[in-house]
């Protein structure tokens, strides 16, 4: 069992800690969801050393051989799921949703509409809407896109390590399988962005 210190850190045998307050953006008042993501990059040291120069991060990074890094502060917010969310409303069930407003944007053009979704997801509360930085922790998984499509597969010493990282998240955040989204679920993405990852 795992717990959190009073600098948002991991602390378990299973978690190396290695922060990088540059892509760290703010307060994370409160986490709604855990959003899995790919790094498309080799490995752990090129995704370090974009870490050490800001900008887009998340709160976790797992190497293709299962070691967990944590390489931001929990109580952190990181920029790691994109501008534009979709439509959880939309995506999740089509048919089913009754949002007359999301009804008028579809005769927008594309451009314009992602913008527009955009807009009118953000002013509703989780879970009616996906999560956003704000709300939401990252972990990314060390993993090459391949090609507009596909990402390279998840390793299973990676899944291991996943699976045991989000049972210690759902304690700490009293969260379930159901606020957990692989990356293009929730934004505009290649659709095999964590496709592979496996958690309970
Ligand atoms: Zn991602």
């Amino acid at each position: 069992m795992s717990t959190i210190d009073k600098n948002g850190m991991l602390i378990s045998p299973k978690v190396t800690l290695w922060r990088y307050p540059h892509i760290e953006h703010g307060s994370l008042r409160v986490v709604h969801g855990i959003i899995i993501h790919q790094t498309d990059s080799p490995n752990v040291r090129s995704t370090f050393n974009a870490y050490g120069k800001g900008g887009n991060g998340a709160h976790f990074l797992i190497a293709k051989d299962g070691v967990i890094y944590q390489t931001a502060s929990l109580s952190k917010r990181c920029y790691h799921v994109g501008r534009r969310i979709k439509s959880k409303c939309l995506e999740i069930n089509k048919n089913q949703c009754k949002d007359k407003k999301l009804a008028k944007l579809k005769a927008y053009s594309w451009s314009k509409r992602l913008v527009a979704i955009d807009k009118h997801e953000r002013q509703k509360n989780y879970p009616d809407r996906f999560p956003i930085n704000s709300d939401s922790i990252g972990i990314e998984l060390v993993g090459m896109h391949i090609n507009d499509k596909t990402y390279e597969p998840v390793t299973a010493c990676q899944n291991m390590s996943l699976q045991w990282l989000i049972g210690e998240l759902y304690t700490h955040f009293g969260l379930d399988k159901s606020d957990i989204y692989r990356h293009p679920a929730v934004s505009y993405k290649n659709p095999g962005e964590a496709a592979s990852a496996k958690w309970k």
